[in-house]
């Protein structure tokens, strides 16, 4: 394995399971000491300590990206524990209910859109303010498939997506001529814990809708980041990845 992170710091929210577990361990295998944040502290405990086995130095620390005082906690705690924060990547995310808008309720609305958009605003809110004071980072911020398209049943999760890149673009213009990199990644369906919320005929039909005839994998998303998060990116700002099995391309 190629230590192309040796001697970075890394933070991955919602790094306890699926696509945010695979980013914290390819940034440990990577050479990055990495802080591993989620709301799930026994599952995020797991991964610190796969990480550790890897030869750097791993934490977790229990955050809720919804609440700014975490974000900016969080942000403390790597500069605390590592020196600087070199590396960011805004996660966390959940699906929400499905229903049609006339129907979705108010409270699930609002709450997407805490955790999917206001999440990643706070985040970057607290670690540019960091990365600037340094002169040097890079952020992956996790939109979708479902930043650039619509679909049914899930308007506020396409809106806080959509809402990610367009956050994304902004931030990354803000600070590229500080040093700092900001990009956004949008998988296609992937097979993680958060799609077994869904119906199961609605899962068995996600297949079909990806060229490649399958679902993604959590680690093929974690290479992306990984490529994106390192020098190996060093002139790539301001952009949104798909990686979806050919989703997009229809
Ligand atoms: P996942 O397996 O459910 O993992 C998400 C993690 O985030 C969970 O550990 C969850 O903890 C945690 N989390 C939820 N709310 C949080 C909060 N307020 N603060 C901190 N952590 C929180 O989901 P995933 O599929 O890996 O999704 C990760 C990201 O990829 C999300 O942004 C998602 O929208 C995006 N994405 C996923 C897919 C897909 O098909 N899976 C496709 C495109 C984009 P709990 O389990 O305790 O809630």
């Amino acid at each position: 394995m190629e230590h192309s992170l040796a001697g970075k710091t890394a933070l991955v929210t919602g790094a306890a399971s699926g696509i945010g577990k695979a980013i914290a361990l390819l940034y440990g295998q990577h050479g990055a000491n990495v802080l591993v944040s989620d709301l799930d502290a026994e599952k995020g405990q797991v991964v610190v300590e796969q990480i550790k086995g890897m030869d750097v130095q791993a934490h977790f620390v229990l955050a809720d990206v919804s609440d700014p005082a975490d974000n900016e906690r969080l942000v403390n705690e790597a500069v605390n524990r590592y020196g600087k924060l070199d590396i960011a990547c805004n996660n966390a995310g959940i699906g929400g209910e499905q229903n049609l808008i006339a129907d979705y309720s108010l409270e699930s609305w609002q709450k997407v859109i805490d955790i999917n958009l206001s999440g990643v605003f706070y985040g970057l809110k607290y670690q540019l303010a960091q990365m600037v004071k340094q002169g040097f980072g890079t952020i992956v911020n996790m939109a979708s498939i479902l930043g650039q398209a619509g679909t049914q049943k899930s308007p506020a999760y396409v809106a806080a997506k959509h809402g990610v890149v367009g956050l994304t673009k902004a931030a990354a213009l803000e600070y590229a001529d500080k040093g700092i990199r900001i990009n956004a990644v949008g998988p296609g369906y992937i097979d993680t814990p958060l799609l077994k919320s869904l119906p199961d005929e609605a899962y068995d039909g996600l297949v079909g809708l990806h060229p490649i005839g399958r679902l993604g994998k959590s680690e093929e998303v974690a290479e992306l980041v990984i490529w994106l998060s390192s020098n190996k990116a060093s002139f790539v700002t301001g952009a949104y990845y798909p990686i979806d099995g050919g989703y997009l391309a229809q």
